[in-house]
């Protein structure tokens, strides 16, 4: 039996008469490094704003660690461990990493309704954001304004706060986008150290990062999956060869 941390069952978005997630079903398994590709507008933004709740799905259903979770609010679900990156525009610009990280981590704590605060809870809450603060590679940035910081490590601070919720499914969509393509590297990089213990559903549209991170790969397109399979399964399939055949950019969007 395989571990399914992350499932979903006959999900349908429909916008009018328009079908943007065409009857999905997905299985996220326990440490997946997972990758969602498929050209633009195939519905991949879509089915992470139905897995967060951002979105309410037309039809199907999600199921986190065996959880239906389809009713729940987006913010219940973070708590559950659902999780995706905090966009740029939700950063605090005129706060610190680390203090955006120390919020982030009291935030959790919060989270699990503690209405007594132990001795040293304020030194632990720190500690945790400083360790987040290296294992993003932000230490050097850490007393810099947000605002200030180079895009790409922006983007990684992104990652840092929705990893300081703890996630056990972490959804990316597109982390790399607008990052220099020699920094891109770095960004990936730092998601598939993450612990085993956290499975990751990535959206990117470079194949080289695609093919370096994921150990599964899932291939949308029109709202539905064309096919899944392992990287190398997916780089010799006819279909999907078909689908980027003459597209420029593989799978932008
Ligand atoms: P991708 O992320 O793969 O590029 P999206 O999920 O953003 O694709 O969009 C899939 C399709 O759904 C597109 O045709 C897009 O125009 C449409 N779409 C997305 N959001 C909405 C919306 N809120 N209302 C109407 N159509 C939408
Ligand atoms: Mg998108």
């Amino acid at each position: 039996m395989s571990d399914v941390v992350l499932r979903t069952h006959g999900l349908v978005k429909r916008f009018g008469g328009f079908v943007a997630t065409d009857n999905v079903s997905l299985n996220i398994e326990r440490g997946a490094r997972h990758a969602l590709i498929g050209p633009n507008g195939a519905g991949k933004t879509t089915l992470v704003n139905l897995l967060t709740g951002t979105l309410p799905a037309s039809e199907g259903r999600v199921e986190l660690l065996g959880q239906d979770i389809s009713s729940l609010s987006a913010n219940q679900r973070v708590e559950r461990g659902l999780v995706r990156t905090f966009q740029i525009n939700q950063l605090f610009p005129t706060l610190t990493p680390l203090q955006s990280l120390a919020i982030a981590v009291a935030s959790r704590h919060d989270a699990a309704r503690r209405w007594w605060m132990p001795m040293g809870h304020d030194t632990a809450i720190a500690a945790e954001a400083e360790a987040l603060l290296s294992q993003f590679r932000l230490q050097e940035h850490a007393d810099r304004l947000t605002k200030e910081l180079p895009y790409g490590k922006r983007r990684l601070l992104e990652i840092a706060l929705a990893v300081a919720l703890k996630p056990r499914v972490l959804l990316l969509d597109e982390p790399a986008a607008g990052v220099p393509a020699g920094e891109r590297q770095e960004i990936l990089a730092t998601v598939a150290a993450l612990p085993s213990d956290v499975s990751v559903l990535l959206i990117e549209h470079d194949m080289d990062l695609v093919f370096s991170f994921a150990t599964r790969i899932t291939v949308l397109v029109s709202g539905a999956v064309l096919t899944e399979g392992t990287p190398e399964a997916i780089a010799n399939d006819p279909q999907v060869r078909a689908v980027y055949l003459g597209s420029t950019e593989l799978a932008h969007g």
